[in-house]
Parts: C-alpha cells; sequence; structure tokens
C-alpha cells in the first residue's frame, strides 16, 4: 500500500509519470476514473486551497467525498485520532486525506489503516501535494529545462512546511534552493542563505514567497507590536516591483498570501506571477496522485 506522507514517498520517476498525469488532467474536465470510490478528507487545521483543491480533484474524477466535519466529530468527545481513523478505516474508504498540525501525525497513522493516507499538512513538517505543485508550475514554465535554475525561498522558513517539502524535492530536479530570511526564521541548512534578496536576486530564476506562520509561533505579542515587527518585515521580505524589476523570473506562493507583506499588489498582477496558476496545477496534481494512490497506476 502506497501512502503520499512526504515528497521523498515517489521517486522521481514516479513524479514524471505523475506530471504527465497531471497534464492530461489540466482541463478539469470530469471523467469517471474513480467511479464508485469514497475518499474522507479529514482536516484539523483551518484550510482554503488544499481541501477544496482535494475535494474537486477527487469529484472531477468521479469519486465521492465525505468531509469529517472535525469540530462536531467524536474527537471532541475524547476520543484519539488513531481511534477515528481506525473507525473510518472500518467503513472501508478508498483514500483518507488528512491535515493536522501535529508533525508526524499523518505517519503514524499508517498502521492503523488498509487505504492510501494522502497528507494535506502536518504541522511545519510537510506538505508533499503543494511541493508537487509548486515542482509541477516550474517545470512548466521552464519547458522541464530547470536543471541548475536557482530558487529564492523567502520568508518564515523554519515555522514552513511547504519550504520543507519543496527543499527535500526541489534538489533532486537539480533546483537549487537559496534560503532568504531573517535570522528567526531561517533553518540550518547546507544551501546558501541570505538576510537580503537584493543580494542576490541577479541569481534567481524562481521566487518562492512564503507566509509568516503566525500560528506555530511561541512568542506572544500585543497588537502593536505584531503590526510593528510586521511592517519592518514587509519592508525587507515584500516581493516588490523595485527588487524584481523586469527580470526574467517567476513568483511562486502557496496561498493564503499576505498582500503587500509577502507579495506586493502589483506584483501579484504581473505575468511573472503564478500565483493563480499554482491554484489551477493543484487541483491537475491531486487529481494525479488521488489515481496513482487509489488505482495503483
Ligand atoms: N497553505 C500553506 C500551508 O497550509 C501555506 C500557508 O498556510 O502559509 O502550509
Amino acid at each position: 500500500m502506497k501512502h503520499l506522507i512526504t515528497t521523498a514517498d515517489f521517486s522521481n520517476e514516479e513524479i514524471l509519470k505523475l506530471f504527465d498525469d497531471a497534464k492530461m488532467f489540466l482541463d478539469l474536465k470530469s471523467n469517471n476514473l474513480l467511479q464508485g470510490k469514497i475518499i474522507v478528507t479529514l482536516f484539523f487545521e483551518n484550510s482554503t486551497r488544499t481541501r477544496s483543491s482535494f475535494e474537486i480533484a477527487a469529484k472531477r474524477l468521479g469519486a465521492e467525498v465525505v468531509n469529517l466535519e472535525v469540530q462536531t466529530s467524536s474527537t471532541k468527545k475524547g476520543e484519539t485520532v488513531e481511534d477515528t481513523i481506525a473507525n473510518l478505516d472500518a467503513m472501508k474508504p478508498d483514500a483518507i486525506i488528512i491535515r493536522h498540525s501535529d508533525c508526524g501525525l499523518p505517519a503514524s497513522l499508517v498502521k492503523f489503516i488498509k487505504c492510501p493516507i494522502l497528507n494535506a499538512g502536518d504541522g511545519r513538517n510537510a506538505h508533499p501535494t503543494q511541493a508537487l505543485l509548486d515542482l509541477y508550475t516550474i517545470m512548466d514554465h521552464y519547458n522541464y529545462d530547470v536543471d541548475g535554475k536557482n530558487v529564492a525561498i523567502v520568508g518564515d522558513i523554519v515555522n514552513s512546511r511547504v519550504a520543507s517539502s519543496n527543499l527535500e524535492l526541489l534538489p533532486r530536479f537539480g533546483i537549487n534552493p537559496i534560503l532568504v530570511s531573517p535570522k528567526i526564521f531561517n533553518v540550518v541548512s547546507e544551501y546558501k542563505s541570505v538576510k537580503n534578496i537584493k543580494k542576490v536576486i541577479d541569481d534567481i530564476d524562481i521566487i518562492l514567497s512564503l507566509r509568516v506562520q503566525h500560528e506555530r509561533h511561541n512568542f506572544s505579542r500585543t497588537q502593536e507590536e505584531l503590526e510593528k515587527s510586521t511592517k519592518k518585515y514587509a519592508k525587507k521580505y515584500c516581493i516588490t516591483k523595485d527588487i524584481i524589476q523586469n527580470r526574467d523570473l517567476i513568483v511562486l506562493h502557496p496561498g493564503p498570501v499576505n498582500r503587500n507583506i509577502d507579495i506586493s499588489d502589483e506584483v501579484l498582477l504581473d505575468s511573472r506571477s503564478k500565483v493563480l496558476e499554482q491554484v489551477t496545477n493543484g487541483v491537475a496534481i491531486r487529481m494525479a496522485c488521488l489515481k496513482k494512490l487509489i488505482l495503483n497506476q
């Protein structure tokens, strides 16, 4: 039984095959590949894009989707997530999609179930489908000629599961990460790291901007302190026209974008912004992941 817990679960060969399928699904038209299948989604953390993207992907493939409303489920009555999952599995769904704030939780659930699990984000640990759709968007833009390209990963790297999954995935396809963040958001790694994007901007082909993950910070701030630090952060890390100028590069963001903090309004409107294209690609990538894991092909 194959699961998608981290991007490391798929080989490069499997990913390229997955991208062929995604390309085929990119018109987002309905088909009946998963007709008669039932997919359960379990989101213990907020989500706009990932949850609706998975749901649309499943429905486009003809599957039925059961969204477990966590707020009204028995986990609120003291049931453990492991027991909830084992009970759901006993109803014989064809796949379970889970998002939870605990790092490593989806991996620990594998032994309780007999259907594929897809990790839709576990704490700051991993967000495999996001990294796959990011890589797909990059590959598509560069006609798969990505070896030697440089990606600036900008922002709250230490708390971002998007950063961590991309740091696992992109180098496998020859894309070199350069980390751009203030010291408190940086990670210790083998990659070049700078505090100011202007220092490396001439070498950058792709900017992956990240949201500051306030929900994962364990320091408390007053509203006033927060506003002050956000202003200071945006001054240096917001991707603006002044930073990218007319350079030949693309700008990605997993969403939700905090406008004029992560990326300026002007850059979001620029043709080099891939933010909405990522969202469309995300549905196609998730269709390909569901097909692969449920039909084992
Ligand atoms: N949507 C992404 C995630 O779930 C990024 C973010 O929330 O900033 O990790």
